[in-house]
């Protein structure tokens, strides 16, 4: 588009232009010119929040290239390939090139012909490498997943260390260090490591407004993943982490049956299995993948719509990591997660039979009560989530819990017969055979052991199984009971009061209809009519297609958000498109005419 546009600032000014968009997000300016006008930055932002135009669009009005020290081979090649969907000339030097390709990339770095390059820390560092930087321009470093310098973090990289000579070697050229990485101690670590004394930090609000927080009571887990997925995500892209490989071996196996394009993925698989899996995912338009933890990790498809739990993740913060690869395109998204006693006693189990040394485990205990106290909470999710990282908030009117507050009623009589049960069996069984003794089941265990003849056998007959599991694990959560190492559940200490009726408990009912709660959930596109629902899958299949025409991922074309516009603004002339926000000028150029055809044809039909 030529039409003069009055927008002084440059920034802006390529905002608009090469990316299509009309105004930054939250502290993306102050980034901007502070790194623009020479200086460093620290970036604290979460997922999806916007850290790479932090640094692309000062790359691109310095004079120079902009240097990207990235960890991740995949990540960069997306990353690159992206940036040419946007016009502009990007390259990335790693393992992954021949040596004639490297070379040819390294004559255009010297020949201040890109605009950023993209560089594995440890080629990054070599004589061959330093010696090209002497030899060429360059507008800035940027040092994404900045966390990776930090030794107590989960994804060190030694190398990483070796970057502040990068400071020593070029002092005159700024350093944006960025990362999603939350605490305190990271940063710091960052900041000694990186040399970063004199750099500007600007720390972001690590809430994703745009994820839905839902933690539903394991009852058939399979069915309420296939209900929640049929209801709110037919056709979608999400993820779904299993403890175990087995576990997504046979839910992946089992959603195929059940019509769901699901793959596995886990360390379990072979390489290659795994990258094509990876592949299929990334690029693919409504792919789900069943996976371990082994999975994540430099994804960064803007267009994951849920990821759902069905065991219960290590900790907060690896909650809050995996969760927050949905919905980095802003588009609402859901946190799913299923959770009962047995996931609690499971993790219990492989804390106090790890080889780790006493404080370690107990830091992991503290860390799986966080996690207990969020599953279970009666309060906002999202309130314990950030206050968990050391942030305020009011109750976000987003989550399962601000959604449908849960009742409550006044469970002091049924506690103690809990209490008694377990008391009274020697403080051995787990809850299942509890709940037996409580319900009055005659199994045939609870006869060999003689239960029946328990003075608690069948006094609890007129509550739910579901409310007692989801009782007993309530009394867990407080404190009041224990599990041993057997996954039997122990009296302690603090229960004595309401033991002695010097103390009442109150309880979270227990929803009895699932659906009802599911249900407030909501879709992540809301079509308002069949019409909608037509245009919308011709203007899908019309990016798959030019997607692959290109060989590269669907989002890479136009992401959801645009695609989304497209179908409530139906722009009928390249004017109209041009004002859709991810509608830059190169892909306005090159992909207007094919999505204006779709949409002209479509409103003729109607
Ligand atoms: P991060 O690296 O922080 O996880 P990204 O840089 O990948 O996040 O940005 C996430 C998504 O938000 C991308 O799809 C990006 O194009 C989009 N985005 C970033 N900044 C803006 C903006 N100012 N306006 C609209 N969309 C934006
Ligand atoms: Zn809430």
């Amino acid at each position: 588009m030529n039409a003069p546009e009055v927008t002084p600032d440059p920034a802006l000014r390529v905002l608009r232009h090469t990316f299509g968009y009309t105004a930054f997000r939250g502290q993306q300016a102050a980034v901007v010119e502070q790194v623009r006008t020479g200086g460093d930055a620290l970036v604290l932002m979460p997922t999806g929040g916007g850290k790479s135009l932090c640094f692309q669009i000062p790359a691109l009005l310095r004079e120079g290239c902009g240097i990207v020290v990235s960890p991740l081979i995949a990540l960069m090649q997306d990353q690159v390939q992206a940036l040419r969907q946007a016009g502009l000339r990007a390259a990335y030097l790693n393992s992954t090139l021949s040596a004639e390709e490297a070379s040819a990339i390294e004559r255009q770095l010297v020949g201040d012909e890109l605009d950023l390059l993209y560089v594995a820390p440890e080629r990054l560092l070599s004589a061959r490498c330093q010696n090209l930087l002497d030899q060429s321009r360059i507008a800035l470093f940027a040092i994404d997943e900045a966390h990776c310098v930090s030794q107590w973090g989960h994804d060190f990289r030694p190398e990483y260390i070796q970057l502040s000579v990068l400071h020593e070697r070029f002092p005159q050229v700024p350093r944006i260090a960025l990362t999603a990485t939350a605490d305190i101690a990271t940063r710091q670590e960052i900041v000694e490591r990186l040399a970063l004394h004199e750099a500007r930090v600007f720390v972001s609000s690590f809430d994703r407004p745009n994820i839905r927080y839902t933690v539903v009571e394991k009852d058939n887990p399979r069915k309420q993943l296939l209900r929640f997925i049929r209801t709110h995500h037919d056709g979608d892209a999400g993820i779904i982490y299993c403890l175990s490989r087995k576990k997504v071996e046979e839910t992946a196996n089992w959603l195929r049956s059940e019509g769901i394009q699901a793959l596995p993925y886990h360390a379990g698989l072979e390489a290659e299995t795994r990258a094509e899996h990876q592949t299929r995912f990334v690029r693919g338009d409504g792919v789900v993948m069943v996976a371990t933890v082994a999975f994540g990790m430099g994804i960064d498809k803007p267009d994951v719509r849920f990821v759902a739990h069905l065991d219960l993740p290590k900790s907060l913060e690896a909650y809050y990591q995996e969760t927050g690869r949905a919905g980095r395109d802003s588009l609402p998204s859901n946190a799913w997660m299923a959770y009962g006693l047995q996931d609690l006693v499971l993790q219990r189990e492989m804390i106090e039979q790890s080889q780790a040394p006493e404080e370690v485990k107990r830091v992991e205990r503290r860390k799986l009560d966080a996690l207990l106290g969020y599953s279970e909470a009666a309060t906002c999710r999202r309130q314990i989530l950030l206050r968990y990282f050391g942030e305020e908030s009011e109750p976000c009117g987003n989550c399962d819990i601000c959604l449908a507050p849960p009742q409550t009623f006044d469970a002091t009589v049924p506690a103690q017969q809990a209490l008694s049960a377990i008391y009274r069996s020697g403080q051995r069984y787990g809850a299942a055979h509890i709940i037996d003794i409580l319900i009055g089941r005659a199994t045939a265990k609870i006869i060999e052991r003689g239960h029946n003849q328990l003075s608690p056998f069948g006094i609890g007959k007129g509550i739910s199984d579901a409310q007692w599991s989801s009782l007993l694990r309530q009394l867990v959560a407080q404190g009041m009971l224990g599990i041993n190492e057997f996954g039997g559940l122990i009296l302690l200490e603090a229960c004595r009061p309401l033991l002695r009726g010097e103390q009442n408990f109150t309880a979270r009912q227990v929803r009895e209809a699932a659906p009802r709660a599911a249900a407030s959930v909501r879709r992540e596109i809301e079509f308002a009519s069949d019409e909608a629902r037509t245009l919308w899958a011709a203007l899908r299949q019309c990016r798959r297609d030019l997607a692959e025409e290109q060989n590269v991922p669907a989002y890479m074309i136009f992401g959801d958000a645009t695609l989304k516009q497209m179908l409530d603004h139906r722009p009928m002339s390249l004017e109209a498109m041009y004002e859709l926000s991810g509608v830059g000028d190169r892909k306005l150029d090159a992909y207007g005419m094919a999505f204006l055809e779709v949409i002209q044809k479509h409103q003729r039909r109607l």
